[in-house]
């Protein structure tokens, strides 16, 4: 999204309120109007203090009470999903599914 809206704070833009700032301390342009300046980042202090993204791995995994689902090509075990099926009668091991 290129298009959405910045803030430029009437193009005097904000100070970066971390004092250790790196980046000198200037904040441009906001993708949104702050209602105060106090505890704003620059984008670099911003990436560095936040959390780091969640690892793929760590999304759930749904394996229907511990007792998997039976593919319904192979009748092969699927024991774990990313998602929680709605329907269960069309089900594919991850074989299955590549094919
Ligand atoms: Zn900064
Ligand atoms: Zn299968």
């Amino acid at each position: 999204m290129d298009d959405r809206q910045m803030y430029d704070n009437d193009g005097q833009g904000w100070d970066c309120s971390n004092p250790d700032c790196q980046h000198g301390g200037h904040i441009d342009k906001l993708p949104f109007e702050p209602r105060s300046a106090d505890g704003l980042l620059c984008f670099e202090c911003k990436k560095a203090s936040a959390p780091a993204a969640p690892r793929r791995d760590d999304r759930e995994m749904f394996d229907n009470d511990g007792q998997g689902w039976p593919c319904a090509d192979c009748g092969g075990n699927i024991d774990k999903l990313p998602f929680e099926p709605r329907d269960t009668s069309n089900l594919k091991c991850r074989d299955c599914f590549r094919k």
